[in-house]
Order: structure tokens, then C-alpha cells, then sequence
């Protein structure tokens, strides 16, 4: 009987194990981007503390029945080419992995929508400028618009941003120290013009930020068209993890430790049905810094990465949906159809709905603030904030019974939960802290929306965690990135992103764009100073 021949059988390949702490915008799209791999011997394993995935993409339902929700969380997406990544996110799932998610549009302001501030109660349509609504400006202020005022004061950098937005990063990196306050002090403008323009363009405090972080804000509120995800903006991180496969994430776990050793990076949870320990060979951090340092045992990086988790600056956000019998604010003239309300009072900003508009039956309102705002309503309990929420309400529609109108709420104190609000930098903090937040520590890695240049959006989140999974499959194909390297901003995906190229690429360009814009660049420095 003739012996047949010894076949070499391929070895299976070792895989290459990530650990993704959240599930979260960042930690998802992390994982869905590692997916996309050419790579098949990456696999990848999430946990969450949460229930659920989302993190701070929440969606509350009153009822099941249609429109009968309200955002909680993210709501809402301009339609610009920086949050072109949570589109074209959008039209992948529903292309590619057929998610049923159907964009609408949002709308930010709408004519009808009322003020009421100084005790005075403004339709829309009427004279809003700071003699009507009751400040006491020095002329020629008192003649003005909030919104005329602050666009006269950061039109030359908005215009320069959209031009070129690197050169207007630049820009903004050259006065991030500054906080957006003193740059309107050094436009000559007397202090109760700032606090008139803050608390109608924006909220208390706010304007104590850097100039960095108020100009991007204000790209994107200066937009004209946006849009929001009928249904609810839960079902975007739902599709997402639908792709990335419910069976990778562990929900209920708190990461509790982090830990380098020679086999890798160990994690270990607790959860509902007890500890937990995996090891993985690379490890994405994609939690804010509030959860990061309330990890209690992990490694200690270096003294300026300590700093950088400590400080990094996030503002409180608060917000309380009303179920009413009623969409009675489309019923008064005139009407608001969508948009939102600005008041000076605790409940500050009323949003209608964008979805469901003109439909019968019972309607979803919601109360928001943020910052100094925010965090007055984390000092009273729910019952006292409901009717805080309900008396101030019925001051901007004082012919509707809103006591008689009212049926359910339920609220979120976003400071109250683990990232505790949204990143919003104070005066160097993007300067002195972003780049050594972001940076890698041995086979440890970090994503968030905190950790791109666009905070607050979900588009931040993709953007962070679009650049890190890169450097981590970079890391797993080409030799190790030395601990140190940065992951760019912004990086196109790119299977075999060489950091090297990327870097040198990026000096060139920049060099080529200063020399080419230089008179531009020149002319707008000085015009913004
Ligand atoms: C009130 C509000 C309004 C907003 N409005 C908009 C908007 O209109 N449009 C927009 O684009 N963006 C908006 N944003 C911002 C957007 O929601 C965030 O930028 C984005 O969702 C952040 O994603 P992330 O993954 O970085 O962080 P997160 O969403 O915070 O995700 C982190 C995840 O990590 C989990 N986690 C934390 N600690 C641990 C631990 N120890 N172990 C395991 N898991 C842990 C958390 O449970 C969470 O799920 C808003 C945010 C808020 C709060």
C-alpha cells in the first residue's frame, strides 16, 4: 500500500486581536473601519458599559407611534463638506448594507419662531434688535442684531476657513490661547455688547472658550442647510453595529483595568455576569477623558498626556423632551414650524420638531441648554426641573394652557453621565493638549470625538476614528509606528497608509499652500486681529 505523500497544510494565520473599548460613534466606526480591511486575520471585540450602542447618539420614544421621540442626544447634521463623513456614512449603510435610514431635512431657524428675554416676548418676525428685545447698548450697538453683530466680528475667518480650511486652522492654532471673549474686547466692543450677543447667539459662558473652539462652532451653525434622521439618530449606530456584528460587542461592561504586558494590552471588565480579562494585541481607547480617568487601573503616561486627560475642557448639556396632546406651537400665529426659540431663562433654547411637522395628534418638544445653563438644572431633582421646564414655557406661549397640554417628559443631564457633556476647549487647550491626547502609547490607542478637530459632532467621532483605525492597521501591516507618531487629521481611507509619505506629504503641501496663499493669509491674519 503506497503511503500517500505529506501535504504541508497552510498554517492558519495568527490573527491580530483589537480591543475597542465603547460603542460609542468613534468605537463603532473604529471597528467598521477595521473590518474594511484587506486584512481578514484582524478581528475585533467591543465593550460597552451601556445597554446599549450610541453612546452620546440617543433617541428617546415615548411610544412606539410615530414621531413620538426626541433626541436626547445628537440631532442634527449641516450639510457641509466637514460632516460630508456622517453622509457618506449614511449613504454606505443604506447602500451598501441596505439600513433603512432616510435623511430629512432639520430646520435650525424658521420665521415663526418667538423670543423672549429681558421679560419681553418677541414674534417672529418683529424687531429684534437689542433696543427692542431690552438691553442697554451704547449706540450704535443698540440698533443691531445679536446675529449681525457676531457675524461683523469672525466673517473674515469663517470666509478664510471655508476657502482653506487648513490655512485657516492655522490661523485659529495662532489665536487659540486667546479666549473668544478677550478677541471681542480687542475689537473695542464694551462688555454688555458680548453679553448681549452670547446670550442670543449662543449660551452663559460660553464666550469664556477659546476663539478656536467658538469660530469652528460657528462654521457650522453659520450653515444654511441641514438634516436629521427621520425616526431617530439612534438608528445610524444600530445600522453601524448591525455591520459590525452584535455578537462583537460585550454590553455591560465597565473596563475597569488596562494593562500592557509582553503578550499584548489586557482588558479586563466587569459585567452583569461577573470579571472578564481578554488580551488583544492592540487596544482602542474610544471613551472621553471623564471615563479614561476613572478607569482605575491603567497605565500612567507621561506627565503632559496626564494633563491633557485631566483638562481637556467639556461643557455640560442638558435637555428635557415634552410630550403634549398637541403640537400646539404650530397652531399659534405664527406658527413655528420647526426652528427654535432663544429666551434668557433657565430653560434657554425650545426646539420643535423638525419631523412629523403638520401631523395631528400629540407632539415632542424639547428644552435645551448648555454650559453654565446646563449645569444649573443638575441641582434640582427631575420633578422640580418638570416644572421649572413647564412654568418658563408657558411664558413664550401664554395663550395655549400648557398645564392642560402636557402628558409625559423625561430629560438628560448629560454631565451626569460618564463623558460629561461635549468636548468644547478652553483658551490652548487644541494647541498645548490635542496632539499629545491623541497620540499612542506603545500598542494603546485612542478615538473620539474629543480627539478630532471638530467637536461636538458625530462627524468629530468618525474623523478621530477613521485616523486611528488607520494607524492601527498601518501598525499591523508596515513595521510598528514608533510610540509618538500622531495620527493625521482628516486622513482619506487608505489601505496601506505608509505615516511616513503621509507626513512628508503634509509638510510639502502646507509649505506649497502658505507660499501660494501667503498675501490671503497675510491680509486675513490682520483683518482678524
Ligand atoms: C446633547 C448633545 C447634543 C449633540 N448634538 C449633536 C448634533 O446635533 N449633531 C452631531 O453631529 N453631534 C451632536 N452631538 C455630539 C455627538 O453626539 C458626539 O460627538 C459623538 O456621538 C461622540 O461619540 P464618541 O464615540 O466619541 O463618544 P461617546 O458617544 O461618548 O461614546 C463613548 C462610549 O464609551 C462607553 N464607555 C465609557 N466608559 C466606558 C468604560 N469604562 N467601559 C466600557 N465602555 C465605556 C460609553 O457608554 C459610550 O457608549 C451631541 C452630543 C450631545 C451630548
Amino acid at each position: 500500500m503506497s503511503q500517500s505523500p505529506s501535504v504541508a497544510l497552510p498554517m492558519p494565520k495568527k490573527s491580530k486581536r483589537v480591543g475597542i473599548v465603547g460603542a460609542g460613534m468613534a468605537g463603532l466606526y473604529a471597528a467598521y473601519r477595521l473590518k474594511l480591511s484587506t486584512d481578514p486575520s484582524i478581528t475585533v471585540s467591543l465593550y460597552e458599559l451601556d445597554g446599549r450602542v450610541g453612546g452620546r447618539v440617543k433617541t428617546h420614544r415615548f411610544t412606539a407611534e410615530k414621531d413620538q421621540y426626541f433626541e436626547a442626544g445628537a440631532m442634527r447634521i449641516p450639510s457641509t463638506q466637514m460632516h460630508q463623513p456622517t453622509f457618506d456614512l449614511i449613504n454606505l449603510l443604506k447602500d451598501t448594507h441596505h439600513a433603512n435610514l432616510n435623511l430629512i431635512p432639520y430646520h435650525l431657524t424658521t420665521s415663526g419662531n418667538r423670543i423672549f428675554v429681558n421679560g419681553i416676548l418677541k414674534n417672529g418676525g418683529d424687531d429684534r434688535t437689542a433696543k427692542a428685545l431690552g438691553f442697554e447698548l451704547p449706540a450704535p450697538y443698540d440698533g443691531q442684531t445679536a446675529d449681525a453683530l457676531l457675524l461683523s466680528a469672525i466673517k473674515n475667518v469663517l470666509d478664510l476657513l471655508d476657502r482653506d480650511f487648513e490655512q485657516g486652522w492655522k490661523l485659529l492654532m495662532q489665536y487659540d490661547k486667546v479666549p473668544f471673549r478677550s478677541y471681542l474686547l480687542g475689537l473695542e466692543w464694551p462688555v454688555s455688547v458680548i453679553d448681549f450677543v452670547e446670550t442670543m447667539c449662543s449660551q452663559t459662558n460660553q464666550f469664556a472658550l477659546s476663539f478656536s473652539e467658538l469660530i469652528m462652532q460657528n462654521l457650522d451653525f453659520d450653515t444654511k442647510d441641514w438634516f436629521t434622521l427621520d425616526g431617530g439618530m439612534d438608528q445610524l449606530p444600530q445600522a453601524l453595529a448591525g455591520v459590525v456584528g452584535m455578537d462583537n460587542i460585550t454590553f455591560g461592561a465597565r473596563v475597569q483595568k488596562v494593562e500592557e504586558n509582553g503578550d499584548g494590552v489586557t482588558i479586563c471588565a466587569e459585567t452583569p455576569r461577573g470579571r472578564v480579562e481578554q488580551t488583544f494585541d492592540k487596544v482602542i481607547l474610544a471613551i472621553p477623558p471623564s471615563a479614561l480617568r476613572m478607569i482605575p487601573d491603567r497605565p500612567r503616561w507621561d506627565s503632559r498626556k496626564e494633563q491633557a486627560i485631566r483638562a481637556m475642557f467639556y461643557e455640560a448639556l442638558y435637555k428635557i423632551g415634552l410630550r403634549f396632546k398637541t403640537r400646539f406651537w404650530e397652531h399659534v400665529q405664527p406658527p413655528s414650524l420647526g426652528g427654535q426659540s432663544t429666551t434668557d431663562m433657565p430653560i434657554r433654547w425650545i426646539v420643535y420638531p423638525s419631523n412629523g411637522i403638520g401631523s395631528k395628534g400629540p407632539g415632542v418638544l424639547l428644552l435645551y441648554s448648555w454650559n453654565t445653563d446646563a449645569s444649573v438644572w443638575s441641582s434640582i431633582p427631575f420633578n422640580e426641573r418638570l416644572k421649572s421646564s413647564i412654568w418658563h414655557l408657558s411664558k413664550v406661549f401664554p395663550n395655549v394652557d400648557i398645564y392642560d397640554q402636557f402628558i409625559a417628559a423625561e430629560d438628560l443631564a448629560w454631565s451626569e453621565h460618564n463623558p460629561t457633556g461635549d468636548a468644547m476647549f478652553l483658551p490652548g487647550q487644541f494647541s498645548e493638549y490635542f496632539e499629545i491626547a491623541r497620540r499612542k502609547e506603545g500598542n494603546i490607542y485612542f478615538a473620539g470625538e474629543h480627539l478630532s478637530r471638530h467637536h461636538t459632532w458625530i462627524t468629530g467621532a468618525i474623523d478621530s476614528a477613521r485616523s486611528t483605525a488607520e494607524q492601527v492597521i498601518s501598525d499591523f501591516a508596515f513595521k510598528q509606528c514608533p510610540t509618538g507618531w500622531i495620527p493625521p487629521t482628516g486622513t482619506e481611507p487608505n489601505e496601506h497608509y505608509d505615516p511616513e509619505a503621509h507626513r512628508t506629504k503634509v509638510i510639502k503641501g502646507g509649505v506649497e499652500n502658505v507660499k501660494n496663499n501667503r498675501e490671503e493669509f497675510e491680509k486675513s491674519v490682520l483683518d482678524a486681529v
